[in-house]
C-alpha cells in the first residue's frame, strides 16, 4: 500500500496527467501536450476524472464530461456542491463539495475571485487534506434519487379510491384543463375546479366570516427550505391567489427552538436566531438536544472543524446534553468530550438550574450586565449591552405593570427612554447613561411629581425566577444530578466568553420555546454573544437580494382577507371573541388554540382545522414538497379521514419528484424537478457566514415537455394555472425592471433569471467572469437563456454567481478585537427580560405571557400538566426521537443509505430494558397515550438515558415505493428495504384537551411538540 501511495504522490507531481477527483479508469490525455498516461490500475473502478492539468499548470476539462457548481439537497442544510456528469447518458458520476461554500469547505473556503480552475487546485494533492470541500454521505448518495425508478416523471391522475396507489397518466394540458375548469373528474359526482374555488366575494363559511371569502379554501403547503423556490411559490400563493391559508414543515420540525432562541435576543415574539459555536477559539461548549454537525446544522462544515478544535485547540472541551449518546461524542481525546444523558423534556429545567447555581454563585459577567445603552456598553468594552439593568413596574395597579418604568412617567424624559439606577450613586437615571447601573435594585422609585412606584430589575426579577424551585427540583426533572448541574454551571461560567451553548430541532417538548429563552438566557449571563471563541447569530443568512435590476413583485397584488385557518393572530379581533364579549360571556378560552407569537404557518395546524372543518373544511389543496402525514407529530389519524373523502375535500394536486406518505391522496400528479433540475439560491443552514448557494439545470430534467416545450415541474405548472385564471404576477405584465418595463413569466427561467440577476447585483456587483470560467463551469450551457431575459450588461455578473455555484461573504477578519467584526454580528440588545412578550396573551387563559424564561411542567393546551393525564405507572417512559445521521424525510429513495440500515430500533438504557424483560434484538410494542403502538427491535445498552425511550426518524415508509404502484395497468412492485423499521410521528401522542382532531404544541409559540412525552413498553 505504502508503494502505492509514493507512486500516486510522484505521479501528481509529474504534472502529465493528474485527476483532481476522483481517480481515473482507462486513459487519461492531457490535452496540453497530448501525452497518454493509463492510471487505471490505481483504482480500476473508478470513473475518469473530469479535468486534466497539463503541464502549463492549467486544467482542461475532460470532453467527455461536463463539470458545475450546484446544491445539495440531500436534506434541508443546503451545501454547495460541484457535480460531474457523463456528456453521452447526462448521468451523474460524482458530487462532492464546493470550495467557494463554508458550509462543505469549513472553516477555509477559497475567495470568490479566485477563479474555478485554481479552486479545483487548491483540492489537489497534499493541500487537498486541509481543503477537501467534502458533502456528507447523504449528499454522495443523492444522485440515486434523480434515476430512482420510482420516480413520478410523468403526469397522473389517479384511478380508483384515493390513497389507492392506483394511477393513469395524462398529458399536462388534460392536467391544467381539469383542475382549472373541474367537472365530474372521477365519475364521484361534481368537482369545483381552482378557477370555481377563485372567489373572493362570497365568505368560506358563514358561522366564521372572519376567516375570509371562498377562495381561502385553497390550501397551498409547500417547502420552505429553498428559499428561491419557496419565494415563488408564495408568490402564487399570496400575492396573485390570496389565501392566507400556507403551510410548511418548519412549524413541526424546530420552530419553537428558533423562535424561543430570538426571544432572548430581540423584543417581541417575532423573530428568529439559532446561534452556533465560534469551534476556532472556544473553550467549553454545550451541545443540547444535539450533537455537533447533526440534526439539520451541516456536518461538512462542523464536523471538520470540531475536528480541528478537538486536535488544535488545546483548550477546547464540549459537552453533550442528550437522552441519547451519537456520533461525535466519543472520542480520541476523551477527556475532551463528554455526553450527559438528559431525560427527554428535562432541557428547560437544566437551563434554569445552571442559571440558577451561576446566579447564586454571583458568577456572571457583571460589567457586560451593568450596561445600559450602547455608548455605555463601549465605555466598558463591551460590543453588546442587554436590559438586564431596566426597572420593570412590579406594581400590579400601575398602568405600567409588567412594563419598563419610562422616563416620561419619572419626568425625565420621553416613553421610549426607560429607567435604570446608577450603581454609583444609586439613583434612579435613564436608560441612555453611559455609567454603570445597578442590576440587583428592588424597592420604589418617587417620579419627580411625588408618586411612589414598586419596580424592580429585570436581572433581580431573573435571579428570583431561577431559584422559584430548588436545585433539587430540577435535578429530579431532568435527571441529572446536582453535582453534575453545578459542575457544568461552574465550567460554563469559567471560560469568561469563549463559551458557547447551541440546539438544533432536539428539544422540543411543548416548552421548546421556553427552552430556547433560557439557553440564550444562560450565554447572555456571561456575555457570550458576538464574542471571539463564543457564539454567532449570524449563521444560516442569505445576502440580502434586493430589486437593483427587477422588481419581482410589480404587479397588482391580490387582496388577502381573513384570518388562516390555523388560528394565527389576535383572537380579540375575532368575531368569536367579540360575540361573546356581547353576550356578557368570558371570551376564554378560545374555542380552538390561538396564537399571536411568531407566525406559524404550520401545515400540521392547517389540516387539523380541515378535519375539524372549523373554520372551514378546504375546497382545494396544492401539496408541494411536503410530506405533513408521515413527518408532523401526531397527525396522520387525527387528519387522514377528512383527506380521503373526496365529499370533504374536493381537489387534491401534488407536486413532487416522488410519491410520499401525504401525496398519494392526490386527484393528480405534477412531477417536479429533482435538485440538480432546479433553478434556486438558499442560504446554507448552519453556515456562520453569509452566502447563497445557487443552481441552474446541470442535468435534463427527467419530466416531460408540454405541448409548449416547456419542462413540466411546480412553478410552470403554478405559472399556467395563473394564466388560465388570469391571476396577476404571471403570463405578461408580471413584473417590471427599474424603468418600469414590464416583464412576462411564461417559464420558470422568466422568474429566476432575473431573481438571481438581482442577487448578483445586490450590495457590491459581482464582477464578469473570464471564458475558461464559463466554459469550464458549464455555464456556457445557460448562456442562452440568459441573453433572451437579461439586458448585455447584466449578463456578466449574474454568470459569475453561477461560475462560483453560488454569493459567499468572504472571511478575511473575522474579528474585531476580542468580538466578531460587524458583519457576522447581530447587534441587539439582549433580552433578560422580553417586554413585548410580557405583553401577549395566552389565549386560553386571557393571562400575559412571561417577560421572562419560565420553567414549568409540561403542559396541554389547556394548562393541565401531561402527567395528570397521562401516569407515570401507565406510561412509565419519555419518549424522544432524533435524526439519524444518514437518513433525511427523502433519503429512503438512496439505494447507498438503504444498504447501511433498513431498519430503526427501540432504543433504551439496558438498566430500564432488564425490568421490562427485554434485551436488544427482543421484539418490543411501544404505546403511546393516544393509544397508538409501534412495533419494532429493541437495542437495549448504555447510550440512552434511563426512564427514555429514543427512536430516530426516517423509517418505516409507505411511499417513495415502498408500496406497490399501478401506472397504467403496469403495476411497479413495492421495494422492500424502503419498508424497514418504524414511523414514528404518526404513532406519537397529541392532545386530548382540545376539541375535535388535535396535535401537541409549544406553549409559547403553538408549534408541534414531540418530546418529552410518555410512553409504555412492552415485549411482543
Ligand atoms: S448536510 Fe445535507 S445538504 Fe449538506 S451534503 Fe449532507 S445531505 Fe447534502
Amino acid at each position: 500500500m505504502a508503494a502505492l501511495i509514493m507512486d500516486r504522490r510522484q505521479f501528481l507531481k509529474t504534472g502529465a496527467a493528474a485527476a483532481i477527483t476522483g481517480t481515473m479508469a482507462g486513459t487519461a490525455t492531457a490535452a496540453a501536450n497530448n501525452n497518454s498516461q493509463d492510471i487505471s490500475r490505481y483504482a480500476p473502478l473508478s470513473a475518469e476524472p473530469e479535468f486534466i492539468l497539463g503541464p502549463d499548470g492549467k486544467l482542461t476539462n475532460n470532453p467527455n464530461q461536463r463539470f458545475a457548481f450546484t446544491k445539495c439537497f440531500g436534506c434541508y442544510n443546503v451545501c454547495g456542491a460541484r457535480i460531474r456528469i457523463d456528456n453521452k447518458t447526462d448521468k451523474i458520476l460524482r458530487v462532492c463539495g464546493n470550495p467557494y461554500a463554508l458550509s462543505t469547505q469549513s472553516g477555509n473556503p477559497v475567495a470568490m475571485n479566485m477563479p474555478p480552475q485554481d479552486a479545483m487546485q487548491q483540492l489537489v494533492g497534499e493541500q487537498g487534506n486541509e481543503n477537501r470541500a467534502t458533502l456528507c454521505g447523504r449528499g454522495n448518495a443523492v444522485p440515486d434519487a434523480v434515476t430512482d425508478s420510482r420516480r413520478v416523471t410523468q403526469c397522473l391522475k389517479r384511478v380508483g379510491k384515493r390513497g389507492e396507489n392506483r394511477w393513469q397518466s395524462i398529458s399536462y394540458e388534460q392536467l391544467i384543463s381539469e383542475v382549472v375548469a373541474g367537472g365530474n373528474l372521477f365519475g364521484e359526482g361534481y368537482v369545483e375546479g381552482l378557477a370555481d374555488i377563485h372567489d373572493d366575494k362570497t365568505v368560506a363559511n358563514p358561522a366564521y366570516p372572519d376567516f375570509g371569502p371562498k377562495k381561502n379554501q385553497l390550501l397551498m403547503t409547500g417547502c420552505s427550505e429553498d428559499p428561491a423556490r419557496w419565494a415563488f411559490y408564495k408568490r402564487f400563493s399570496e400575492a396573485s391567489w390570496g389565501t392566507p391559508n400556507l403551510g410548511n414543515k418548519d412549524s413541526y420540525c424546530g420552530h419553537q427552538q428558533v423562535a424561543g432562541c430570538a426571544l432572548g435576543v430581540e423584543d417581541g415574539a417575532n423573530s428568529g436566531a439559532l446561534p452556533t459555536t465560534d469551534f476556532e477559539h472556544c473553550e467549553f461548549a454545550i451541545f443540547i438536544g444535539t450533537n455537533p454537525g447533526l440534526s439539520g446544522i451541516s456536518l461538512n462544515s462542523a464536523s471538520k472543524r470540531l475536528a480541528d478544535a478537538r486536535t488544535q485547540n488545546p483548550n477546547f472541551r464540549y459537552v453533550v446534553v442528550d437522552p441519547i449518546l451519537r456520533s461525535l461524542t466519543t472520542s480520541s481525546t476523551p477527556d475532551n468530550c463528554e455526553w450527559v444523558p438528559i431525560r427527554s423534556g428535562g432541557d428547560t429545567a437544566l437551563m434554569h438550574a445552571m442559571m440558577q447555581y451561576i446566579i447564586n454563585t454571583e458568577r456572571y459577567n457583571t460589567s457586560y450586565l451593568a450596561s445600559c445603552s450602547q455608548e455605555g456598553a463601549y465605555k466598558a468594552g463591551e460590543i453588546n449591552y442587554t436590559n438586564a439593568p431596566y426597572l420593570v413596574v412590579t406594581d400590579k395597579k400601575h398602568p405600567l405593570y409588567r412594563k419598563f418604568l419610562t422616563a416620561e412617567v419619572c419626568g425625565k424624559g420621553n416613553a421610549e427612554t426607560k429607567m435604570v439606577i446608577d450603581a454609583k450613586s444609586q439613583q434612579p437615571t435613564t436608560s441612555d447613561s453611559t455609567e454603570p447601573c445597578d442590576i440587583k435594585f428592588s424597592g420604589t422609585i418617587t417620579t419627580e411629581d411625588g408618586q411612589a412606584i414598586q419596580v424592580e430589575t429585570a436581572f433581580s426579577l431573573l435571579a428570583k425566577r431561577v431559584n422559584k424551585y430548588s436545585m433539587a427540583d430540577y435535578a429530579a426533572e431532568c435527571q441529572i444530578s446536582e453535582a453534575k448541574i453545578a459542575e457544568l454551571a461552574k465550567e460554563f461560567s469559567s471560560h469568561g466568553r469563549r463559551v458557547s451553548i447551541e440546539t438544533n430541532t432536539g428539544c422540543n417538548a411543548s416548552d421548546g420555546g421556553q427552552f430556547g429563552f433560557a439557553m440564550i438566557m444562560l450565554a447572555t449571563l456571561v456575555g457570550a454573544h458576538n464574542a471571539k471563541g463564543g457564539m454567532l447569530h449570524t449563521g444560516s443568512m442569505g445576502f440580502e437580494n434586493t430589486s437593483p435590476l427587477y422588481d419581482m413583485m410589480a404587479f397588482e397584488h391580490a387582496h388577502i382577507s381573513g384570518f388562516n385557518a390555523e388560528r394565527s393572530g389576535d383572537y380579540r379581533q375575532s368575531n368569536e371573541y367579540k360575540e361573546k364579549v356581547k353576550k356578557g360571556l368570558n371570551p376564554f378560552p378560545s374555542d380552538l388554540p390561538w396564537n399571536e407569537t411568531f407566525v406559524q404557518d404550520n401545515a400540521g395546524e392547517l389540516l387539523v382545522a380541515h378535519a375539524n372543518g372549523n373554520p372551514f373544511q378546504f375546497k382545494a389543496w396544492i401539496a408541494w414538497a411536503n410530506n405533513p402525514l408521515y413527518a408532523c407529530s401526531g397527525l396522520k389519524d387525527q387528519v387522514e379521514e377528512s383527506i380521503k373523502d373526496p365529499k370533504q375535500l374536493g381537489l387534491i394536486i401534488a407536486s413532487d419528484p416522488y410519491f410520499n406518505e401525504t401525496n398519494i391522496y392526490a386527484d393528480y400528479f405534477v412531477p417536479d424537478l429533482a435538485q440538480y433540475e432546479q433553478w434556486g439560491a438558499s442560504r446554507q443552514w448552519g453556515s456562520e457566514l453569509m452566502g447563497d448557494v445557487v443552481s441552474f439545470p446541470v442535468i435534463t430534467p427527467r419530466t416531460p415537455l408540454n405541448a409548449e416545450g416547456n419542462r413540466v415541474c411546480m412553478e410552470q405548472f403554478l405559472t399556467d394555472v395563473a394564466k388560465q385564471i388570469k391571476l396577476n404576477g404571471f403570463g405578461e405584465n408580471a413584473f417590471k425592471d427599474t424603468k418600469g418595463n414590464v416583464k412576462a413569466i411564461h417559464t420558470p427561467e422568466d422568474y429566476y433569471i432575473p431573481v438571481l440577476a438581482n442577487l448578483a447585483h445586490s450590495d457590491e456587483v459581482l464582477p464578469t467572469p473570464t471564458k475558461d470560467d464559463v466554459s469550464f463551469t458549464s455555464v456556457d450551457r445557460i448562456f442562452p437563456l440568459l441573453t433572451k431575459r437579461l439586458k448585455a450588461e447584466e449578463i456578466g455578473p449574474t454568470m459569475f454567481l453561477f461560475t462560483r455555484g453560488g454569493r459567499y461573504y468572504p472571511i478575511d477578519n473575522r474579528y474585531e478585537g476580542e468580538f466578531f467584526n460587524e458583519m457576522m454580528r447581530w447587534d441587539a440588545q439582549f433580552q433578560i427580560y422580553n417586554e413585548g412578550l410580557a405583553h401577549i396573551t395566552n389565549f386560553h387563559s386571557g393571562e400575559y405571557l412571561d417577560g421572562l424564561p419560565v420553567f414549568d411542567k409540561q403542559r396541554f393546551w389547556d394548562g393541565t400538566a401531561i402527567r395528570e393525564l397521562w401516569n407515570e405507572t401507565e406510561y412509565p417512559f419519555y419518549f424522544s426521537t432524533f435524526k439519524h445521521q444518514l437518513r433525511s424525510p427523502y433519503s429512503v429513495t438512496l439505494k447507498s443509505i438503504t444498504a447501511l440500515g433498513e431498519s430503526n430500533f427501540i432504543q433504551m438504557n439496558e438498566t430500564d430494558a432488564k425490568k421490562y424483560g427485554l434485551k436488544t434484538g427482543d421484539k418490543a410494542r411501544l404505546t403511546s397515550p393516544k393509544g397508538a403502538s409501534i412495533e419494532g427491535t429493541v437495542q437495549a445498552d448504555s447510550t440512552v438515558a434511563k426512564g427514555c425511550i429514543a427512536v430516530p426518524l426516517g423509517y418505516g415508509h409507505t411511499a417513495f415505493g415502498a408500496s406497490d404502484i399501478t401506472i397504467d395497468d403496469k403495476t411497479l412492485a413495492g421495494i422492500s428495504e424502503r419498508r424497514g423499521g418504524m414511523a414514528v410521528n404518526a404513532f406519537n401522542a397529541v392532545d386530548p384537551t382540545r376539541k375535535g382532531a388535535s396535535l401537541y404544541r409549544d406553549s409559547t409559540f403553538g408549534s408541534t411538540a414531540r418530546h418529552g412525552i410518555p410512553v409504555a413498553i412492552e415485549k411482543c
